[in-house]
């Protein structure tokens, strides 16, 4: 069915589509009252590098404070990243110049208070991560060392081990948590979904602790919960992402009613290893900083004559590049140039040790590179402290949308964001919840399914998932391949959510499901091409979108609003 036969539009601004998204505890075969329980003054789902900032902030104020992780607490995104962390602390460098780069990236939509903010945060948040004992690289005087990226004017990039700051930083800040006597960690338990007290307050959430058909139903209630969940990079078939980001904060967050912002803005990175049987490895952008070059399979050049900057255009500019020559010569792939640069072997030795076990010399042959989905710029929409449009509930890192980023995300500025934000929600959460005493929550009766008589293969599903929001809601997108694609994600979605196990796979399958009809919805709403979203149909950008898209999900169905940047959220703790 297509999309514009569903369409309620209510004002040129405004839609309103049918349909209720079903929560997994609706599978929950028990009453809430009867769950064991436990009790903080603040809870964090997520030890990425927000949630633990979050944490640690708000156990330097008192809080006590409990933190939930679906794998372990290093299994994150922030373990993968390599390029580093953006900070003005080069004697060259300013704030302003910081701010000014990541507003020209942001395409126009980012918020200039909130980007002012997060940037001054910078210096700051480096000498605190340095005393915590995060080690970065330094020059030879014992300086920290600075290299520079795509979109950044100037060197402002730390990083440690070369291309293993992710790890380092989740090594630093993992220490802190696990010896800090407020915080408890609980790893292995996946939260399912939020829930309320009488007046419509979030004060905590069911979750399954442990994994597979053995996990239990644990309820946690709590003063202040914050979203930490990260990303949804599962949702698509290429992605740089962990096989934990299937974008379960998101789904809790739309489920309970709070607005979530810019869904359409997914960012590619143009450069993943594209080998058969080898793990989608990220080059970063730093080997083209040192000269690597893109090549079509008939060796052609081509990105000096897409941008100005040729290798290092913004990555959205890459990403559509290279997608365009994949089709146009028919491969799967393209080609990054190592053999001009001397000595690639020692500046890149991960790289060059991966591609020589594939049987590829990096000295002397192309690289087979394409792109791949790397970052989710929308979120559930927070103010800078963190609030959303729901009291009680709290959001920040990946699976927030403060408007940092606008349309698109300069490089190495989320683990910025993930610190300085972090850092702000834990210590606003530490404040609301002092001396909380949660109120009774609601008790949700969960009902008794009946079981069907066929088995659901959520393996095939889940990939089929992938490969529809690829294919339909990917690098380029038009009103009907979205259109198709939301028709059979609503079919998918009338079977999945009655026959999903009450697992953490079965979860995940709706969580992404769910997320998936959200995005394409919105992708469809922005009919214009801006930073990390384009439509094909709409190529350019136009000065009507320059805003923010909402969307909520309510009894009358799901909406999708304007929302003029500048705005904050209306209904706030
Ligand atoms: P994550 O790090 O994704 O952590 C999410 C946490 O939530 C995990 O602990 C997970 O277990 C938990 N979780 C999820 N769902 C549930 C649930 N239902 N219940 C309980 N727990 C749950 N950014 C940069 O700035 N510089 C870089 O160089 C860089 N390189 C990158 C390289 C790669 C390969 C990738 C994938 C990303 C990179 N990024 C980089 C982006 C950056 O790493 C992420 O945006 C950032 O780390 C997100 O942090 P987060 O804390 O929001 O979430």
């Amino acid at each position: 069915m297509p999309i514009a036969g569903r369409i309620v539009r209510v004002t040129p601004s405004q839609e309103v589509h049918p349909g209720q998204l079903v929560s997994p505890l609706e599978r929950l075969d028990t009453s809430l009252l009867s769950l064991p329980s436990y009790r903080s003054e603040v809870l964090v789902v997520g030890t990425g590098v927000a949630g633990m900032c979050a944490a640690l902030s708000a156990a330097e104020l008192g809080a006590n404070v409990i933190v939930l992780s679906k794998g372990g607490i290093d299994e994150t995104n922030p373990r993968y990243a390599q390029g580093g962390l953006a900070a003005a602390i080069g004697e060259d460098d300013t704030i302003q110049a910081h701010a000014g780069d990541t507003l020209s990236v942001g395409c126009d939509l980012s918020e200039v208070s909130v980007v002012d903010a997060i940037i001054g945060g910078g210096p700051d948040a480096v000498a605190w991560l340095l005393k915590l004992g995060f080690a970065v690289d330094r020059d030879e005087h014992g300086k920290v060392s600075l290299r520079r990226e795509g979109g950044h004017r100037i060197a402002r990039i730390l990083h440690s081990g070369g291309t293993a700051t992710g790890r380092e930083l989740q090594r630093a800040l993992g220490a802190q948590i696990s010896n800090n006597p407020c915080i408890h960690v609980l790893e292995h338990t996946t939260a399912v979904d939020l829930l309320k007290n009488a007046d419509g307050t979030v004060s905590g959430l069911v979750a399954l602790m442990g994994e597979g058909r053995g996990a239990v139903p644990v309820k946690f209630e709590a003063g202040a919960v914050v979203l930490a969940t990260g990303g949804g990079g599962q949702l698509f078939r290429e992605t740089t992402n962990p096989a934990l980001a299937t974008a379960d904060g998101l789904a809790m967050a739309l489920r309970s009613g709070a607005q979530v912002q810019d869904l359409e803005f997914v960012q590619f990175h143009p450069t993943i290893l594209y080998l058969a049987g080898a793990a989608r490895f990220l080059i970063s952008e730093v080997t083209r900083g040192a000269g690597a070059i893109l090549r079509n399979r008939h060796g052609v050049v081509f990105m000096g004559d897409a941008h100005a900057d040729a290798e290092l255009a913004p990555r959205d500019v890459v990403s559509r590049e290279i997608f365009r020559q994949m089709l146009k010569t028919g491969d799967t792939h393209v080609y990054l140039d190592f053999s001009k640069m001397d000595n690639p072997t020692a500046k890149f030795p991960k790289l060059a040790q991966i591609t020589k076990s594939f049987g590829i010399d990096l000295a002397r042959e192309g690289v087979p590179v394409r792109p791949a989905v790397h970052y989710f710029i929308g979120g559930v929409a927070a103010t800078l402290e963190g609030r959303t449009s729901l009291p009680g509930l709290w959001a920040t890192g990946e699976c927030a949308s403060t408007g940092f980023h606008g349309a698109n995300r300069m490089g190495s500025n989320s683990l910025l964001e993930g610190v300085v934000h972090g850092r702000l929600v834990g210590a606003d959460v530490a404040r609301a919840s002092r001396g909380c005493d949660p109120r009774p929550l609601m008790p949700i009766c969960g009902r008794y399914c009946q079981s069907e008589p066929v088995e659901l293969n959520l393996t095939d599903l889940t990939y089929s998932l992938k490969s529809l929001l690829w294919r339909q809601a990917g690098i380029e997108r038009d009103a009907s391949g979205l259109a198709d694609a939301l028709m059979r994600i609503d079919q998918w979605e009338g079977y999945l959510e009655r026959m999903a196990p009450f697992t953490r796979q079965g979860v995940e399958a709706v969580n992404m499901l769910q997320v998936s009809r959200a995005l394409v919805l919105a992708a469809a709403f922005r009919r214009e091409s801006r930073g990390a979203h384009f439509r094909a149909d709409f190529p350019q950008r136009e000065s009507d979108w320059l805003c923010h898209s909402r969307l909520s999900c309510g009894p009358e169905g799901i909406w999708l609003r304007t929302n003029p940047s500048g705005l904050q959220l209306t209904s706030n703790s």
